[in-house]
């Protein structure tokens, strides 16, 4: 199958149609591997994330960058390690890394990860000691380099070091050298929980693809890796949540559970420059099915007054991503501003509360 072939009814690429799920209980999930969880999700708010998490939390970007980069690759080595076919390391090495490579490449551009070219390696045959690859506006930087350094690792099964520069405002070349470092068995393993309350979502489908129809609404530039919502002109990519709460509870272990509530401002901040009025407005049916398409969870209930909002949501994918969100909601439809509590339940539900 050629994953950057289109579905001629919806325009999606088969890539996603046959690989992802779209599931009833506000989850996507790819197909062969139900615990490798995604959202589909506005992408040009992931690297204003690390920015504003630096401002907010005093660390220098380039650390905030570091912690992305080392929590990122180890989902990464996590994913691949369960999905990739027995004996890799020898596939690998028998069809070369530039077919490995040129995989990862259709993959990126159907993600909407941006256009990644393969440099070279060296040295040219047997095991690699350094690869290069290009990639033209990334989704975010630091997280293409960290599932880079994390593909290297898995097929070396050795420790990788990654160096990037910037060759002009969209190129940056990526160089991953590997060490002598062998890794041992617990680099390939990561806690993950797969969400698996039921829910009673439903979405009209593509009768080719099987894919939401709602997707019809977004288009994909398949030279360059770009995936934009035709209505709001915004770049959205999918992306692993393991990847991201990799990333939010190092940072949380390293600076305290104040990360937590700076997460929570950038999301309102990010949800009140992404949502329309109307949107926030759509209520318990708008606001469900703009949560259960993007992966984020499944709402359950919504009630909203003029002075307090109540939202609990089965399967949330990054609860500080909804808290935030939620935030933007409540100030998009009343006009003002909200303050936030929010609280796990025992069945692993959100609640959040929201009054003025
Ligand atoms: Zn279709």
């Amino acid at each position: 199958m050629k994953i950057t072939r289109t579905c001629g009814e919806c325009g999606v690429p088969l890539g996603i149609a046959r690989n992802l799920n779209w599931n009833a209980n506000g989850t996507i999930t790819q197909h062969n591997d139900p615990r490798h969880r995604l959202i589909f999700f506005e992408s040009d708010n992931l690297d204003r994330l690390w920015k504003r998490l630096s401002e907010i939390l005093g660390v220098t970007q380039e650390h905030i960058w570091e912690v992305v980069i080392e929590s990122k690759s180890r989902a990464t080595r996590a994913f691949l390690h369960r999905t990739l076919p027995w004996g890799v390391n020898l596939l690998a090495r028998f069809i070369g890394y530039r077919s490995m490579i040129s995989s990862i490449e259709s993959q990126g551009l159907v993600m909407g990860y941006g256009k990644i070219t393969v440099g070279g390696q060296y040295p040219r045959r047997g095991r690699p000691e350094r690869i290069t690859v290009y990639i033209e506006d990334p989704y975010s930087l630091p997280f293409f380099c960290g599932d880079f350094k994390g593909a290297a690792e898995v097929l070396e099964r050795r420790w990788a070091a990654i160096d990037w520069q910037a060759l002009d405002s969209r190129r940056h070349q990526i160089d991953v050298t590997m060490s002598e470092r062998r890794l041992g068995d617990e680099s390939f393993v990561l806690k993950e929980e797969i969400a698996d309350k039921p829910g009673d979502m439903s979405f009209k489908s593509c009768s080719t693809c099987g894919t939401p129809l709602e997707m019809k609404e977004f288009v994909w530039d398949l030279e360059e890796g770009i995936i934009r919502d035709t209505r709001s002109g915004r770049r959205l990519a999918f992306f692993g949540t393991s990847g991201m709460i990799a990333v939010f509870d190092e940072l949380a272990h390293e600076l305290g559970e104040r990360v937590s509530d700076a997460i929570i401002e950038v999301e309102r901040e990010n949800g009140l420059a992404a949502l329309s009025i109307e949107e926030a407005r759509s209520g318990y049916e708008g606001l469900r099915y703009l949560a259960a398409i993007r992966g984020l969870g499944l709402v359950t209930s919504l009630e909203l007054a003029e002075d307090r909002m109540l939202l609990r949501m089965s399967n949330p994918s990054i609860p500080e991503y909804i808290v935030g969100l939620a935030l933007a909601v409540f100030e998009l439809a009343t006009g003002r501003r909200g303050r936030h509590a929010w609280s796990m339940e025992a069945d692993g539900d959100l609640m959040v509360d929201i009054s003025s």
